[in-house]
């Protein structure tokens, strides 16, 4: 016969221990919250820093606890509780209750939800065997860190920033690798065509084999993987395989429960989902963003989680603010520093400023004529100062923002 474990409390539970998650319970102590605060994770890990794991931590650069969000002792010197390895897999909004897949049940004031997204499976055969990897925790890159010494022959699933970066990491250990991406140019998703072509190019140059506008069909091999077999029969050779193709929000909970569409979960301004209590943000959050001319999207990344933490947590002690914080991204590869400000979604023209064989020009994105967004390889100065053209929404000739004579911050 089994226990029922005894109920536990608290006046805040925050469901997932990413940036989002950390970062409001963080917010929640600095602003004065004195109630009780759990912060519940699926990982055995105290929160930390996502972004290294494809840069510096799988580079082996910088150590975990160097990505440790807080050390230890903050958590404790704050009264704030975290239960790691906690998978909270049912919810009762009515009752305001929770259980976890090991049987645990908690009861909430008001519930955060921030468990971000899980890895994209590909769906074809093999895809189980050992050696396959994605790159979303801690777990996951310590696993294919200890499998590397022994490995020549790497390809590399999806040519956004974890394939990318990834691919970039592994150049520096020497590994062959191919980077196998199903569209016609890396980085579809968020970057106009010159970045892609400019990275594909790079890539090549430091000896990555890219083929684009290629399927996968199957991974091959018996226990451990031997290969990846493309949909046009050709197989490569690989002892590691590196699967980046995207994620899903992970949702599923909220979703049973009635509170979450297909893509994620909808919030308002103030992150709120439809139940009063319950507040969305981060990676999973579907909200209607103000650089994206109002379109309800997702935006993952490490800026959106701290905002939306920093917005929900204002609501929750009743000074609500909207949310409007400027998107902001980064991305490492090589020497190559990539910053990006402002959302590209629906651009209908670009425009080069400077030369990407110097390597260090911009890319400005404009959606009827007005700037929303650049990405700046190697040039700081357009990205600081290209943020107040995405602020204020500003149109300039595409003449004049091209002309690196002249500093953006002299065009508004
Ligand atoms: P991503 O940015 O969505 O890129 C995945 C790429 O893989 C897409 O171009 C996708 O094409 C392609 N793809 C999809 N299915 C494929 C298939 N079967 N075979 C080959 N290619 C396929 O996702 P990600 O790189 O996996 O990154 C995951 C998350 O981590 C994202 O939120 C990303 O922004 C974040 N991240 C960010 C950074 C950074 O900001 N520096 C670094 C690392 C990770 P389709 O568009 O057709 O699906």
């Amino acid at each position: 016969m089994g226990y029922a474990l005894p109920m536990r409390n608290y006046d805040i539970i925050i469901v997932g221990a990413g940036h989002g998650g950390a970062q409001a319970a963080i917010y929640l102590r600095q602003w004065g919250f004195t109630g009780s605060i759990a912060l519940i994770g699926d990982e055995p890990e105290l929160p930390y820093e996502r972004p290294p794991l494809s840069k510096d931590y799988l580079a082996g650069d910088k150590s975990f606890e160097r990505i440790l969000i807080r050390p230890a002792a903050f958590w404790q010197e704050r009264a704030i509780t975290l239960l790691p390895s906690t998978r909270i897999a049912a919810l009762d909004p009515a009752a305001k209750t929770m259980t976890s897949a090991d049987g645990q049940a908690f009861t909430y004031g008001t519930m955060i939800w921030a468990t971000g997204g899980t890895p994209k499976r590909l769906g074809c055969p093999g895809e189980g065997l050992a050696g396959v990897h994605v790159v979303r925790n801690r777990t996951e890159v310590d696993a294919m860190t200890a499998e590397l010494p022994s490995v020549r022959n790497v390809v590399v699933i999806g040519g956004g920033y974890i394939g990318l970066e990834a691919a970039a990491v592994l150049r520096k250990f020497g590994k062959a690798v191919t980077l196998v991406e199903a569209q016609n140019r890396v980085l579809s998703r968020v970057a106009g065509e010159p970045i892609s072509r400019f990275y594909e190019a790079e890539h090549r140059a430091q000896g990555v084999d890219i083929r684009l506008n290629s399927g996968v069909a199957a991974i091959e091999g018996e226990n451990w993987v031997t290969g990846v077999r493309l949909s046009d029969g050709i197989l490569l050779p690989a002892e590691i395989v590196i699967v980046g193709i995207g994620i899903d929000a992970a949702t599923a909970p909220l979703q049973a429960a009635g509170l979450a569409s297909a893509n994620g979960v909808d919030v308002d301004a103030f992150c709120r989902t439809s139940d009063p209590f319950i507040y969305a943000i981060g990676d999973c959050a579907a909200h209607e963003n103000a650089f994206a001319g109002g379109q309800r999207l997702r935006v993952e990344s490490v800026q959106n989680a701290h905002d939306q933490a920093s917005c929900a947590v204002k609501a929750i002690l009743g000074q609500p603010e909207p949310y409007r914080a400027m998107p902001w991204f980064w991305s490492n590869q090589y020497d190559l520093k990539l910053q990006t400000v402002g959302l590209s979604v629906g651009y209908d023209e670009t425009v080069l400023r400077g030369d990407p064989d110097s390597r260090s020009f911009s890319l400005i994105y404009l959606r009827q004529g007005r700037v929303v967004a650049l990405d700046c390889v190697n040039a700081t100065r357009d990205y600081v100062q290209g943020r107040k053209l995405v602020e204020a929404g500003a149109t300039i000739d595409p003449d004049r923002l091209a002309d690196t004579s002249m500093p953006l911050k002299e065009m508004l």
